[in-house]
């Protein structure tokens, strides 16, 4: 994607873009980072004259060309960005949210494919409020500085300078300190009766009437807080903030944007057995949703921290390229023995626990969800969350949402996992993540029909591991060659099962 002065997408990725004033300096956003490469240079005429003003005529004339400004390529994609934008949109509007977040990036190496605040506004007016604006303003005369802050807030890019509190997303980051230091095994059985006492305080769990039994495995895919609590207490607290500064938690992830917040930590000497307990299931401190998605990135890419960004490169006018970004990387900060087990665990979370409802057939997806409680909690207001990653295994995607007030239902597990799933079952096969449906999944979910898969391009080989996969009737294979040319049925129609099919070979 790139930017350019004017904005052809109008409110697309408004909060991320940001805009130039007018004097084509950037106001915010990327605009304002990139400033130096985008703007151009004014066209100047430098004229001798007499002292009396009139020109000299061929006198050591000095004009100086205007020269457009560079462009900043992005690693925003444009139809992930519109879809992205599409599915917040879809939820904001059924829970009457008053805002949702939705970032999706490579957790290989941080390039943000899309990054959405609703409301966005409009790049052509930034002056202008937006719907929710105005409606939120409606009757009230602002005064200057009132009205400057209103727009600076409706231009805020909440994804990267708002803090919360994660919930129980962040039992990702508790359940890789405790594997790491080996203070939990996969085998290991809790019990939880509904809650946990912690000194003289009783802490619950989410499930009033408590999980009973359970293995560590159960107690991820239940979600319990009681486990959690468990292993907090296991790391302790010097344990906990060595994996918190490992997974970069104390600073900020250093994308290339303006405006970035750090987190909001406990002082270590004043953090006791309560503030653990609570810290351990993502309660009493606060971070961004960047610096979840860049921790939890590390914990399933095999221990890599990675700097989230969106420039990707600098051209001129011309297209030649000035200029490639590129961002620092550490490595090892979880071991890949770790990273293998959590990403099992979070796609079991999904396939078998709360994240089911990010379920997608053909698709290794793994996951969290959250429900956090806004503060103050007795304003029983929630911010429902969901982080995912696919495929489980080798992950190619990372995304996470949240849904600010919505009304109703306001679980996590409920309301923003289907949203991901939603994203991802249409930005996979985008990516070239193809479908892969095992053998239960089949059955499960192709009774009767299914969807032809594409066979173009493929070998006599991966052709007869196909045919072991779907359910089809006959295969006519025509002429001699190894890969396929042609099929019927066409790819994507629907056939029934036992369906006999045509690939000709060349
Ligand atoms: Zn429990």
């Amino acid at each position: 994607m790139k930017v350019f002065g004017y904005y052809p997408y109008d409110t697309l990725a408004s909060r991320v873009i940001g805009f130039t004033g007018s004097d084509n300096q950037g106001v915010i956003g990327l605009e304002v980072k990139y400033d130096n490469y985008l703007k151009g240079i004014d066209g100047t005429i430098l004229t001798l004259t007499t002292a009396h003003g009139v020109e000299i005529k061929n006198a050591a004339e000095d004009r100086i060309e205007p020269q457009p400004g560079n462009d900043l390529y992005l690693s925003l994609d444009i139809n992930i960005q519109q879809y992205a934008q599409q599915v917040a949109e879809k939820v904001m509007e059924s829970k009457q949210a008053s805002n949702v977040k939705l970032i999706v990036m490579n957790p290989q190496n941080g390039e943000i494919m899309a990054m959405v605040n609703l409301p966005e506004y409009n790049l052509n007016d930034p002056y202008t409020f937006n719907e929710e604006f105005t409606a939120l303003y409606a009757g009230q005369t602002l005064t200057d500085q009132q009205k400057t802050e209103a727009l600076n807030k409706m231009w805020r890019n909440a994804c990267i300078s708002d803090t919360y509190e994660p919930g129980s997303s962040f039992k990702i980051i508790t359940a890789t300190a405790a594997l790491e230091e080996k203070v939990v095994k996969l085998t290991d059985r809790f019990f939880c009766p509904g809650f946990k006492k912690v000194e003289d305080r009783i802490i619950r769990c989410h499930k009033a009437g408590g999980h009973g039994s359970q293995d560590f495995t159960e107690g991820i895919k239940n979600s319990c807080n009681p486990v959690f609590m468990e292993l907090g207490a296991r790391l302790g607290v010097d344990k906990m903030y060595y994996y918190f500064d490992k997974l970069g938690l104390f600073k900020k992830t250093g994308i290339d944007l303006p405006g970035e917040a750090g987190s909001i930590m406990h002082k270590k000497e004043n953090i006791k057995a309560v503030e653990l307990a609570t810290m351990s299931f993502g309660q009493s401190f606060q971070i961004t949703p960047l610096q979840l998605l860049v921790a939890s990135s590390a914990v399933i890419n095999g221990g890599k921290i990675v700097t989230p960004h969106l420039g990707v490169e600098i051209r001129s006018a011309d297209g030649s390229r000035i200029k490639e970004l590129d961002y620092p990387t550490s490595e090892q900060a979880v071991s890949k023995e770790t990273s293998e087990t959590m990403k099992a665990l979070l796609e079991a979370v999904v396939s078998d626990g709360t994240g089911k409802r990010a379920y997608l057939p053909g698709f290794k997806v793994g996951g969290k969800t959250a429900t956090s409680e806004k503060l103050p909690r007795s304003s029983n207001k929630y911010i429902s969350s969901f982080i995912g990653f696919a495929p489980a295994d080798n992950p190619q995607v990372i995304a996470v949402v949240l849904i600010e007030d919505p009304v109703g239902i306001y679980y996590g597990g409920t309301v923003a996992a289907p949203v991901i799933a939603d994203l991802f079952k249409n930005i996979l096969p985008y990516l070239g993540v193809d479908e892969n449906y095992t053998e239960a999944e089949m059955e499960q979910f192709h009774v009767g029909s299914f969807e032809m898969p594409d066979f173009i391009g493929k070998t006599r080989k991966e052709v007869n591991q196909m045919m072991k996969i779907y359910e089809f009737g006959e295969l006519d294979a025509l002429g001699e060659g190894d890969i396929v040319r042609e099929q019927f049925p066409l790819a994507g129609e629907t056939i029934g099962k036992g369906s006999d099919i045509i690939l000709y070979f060349e």
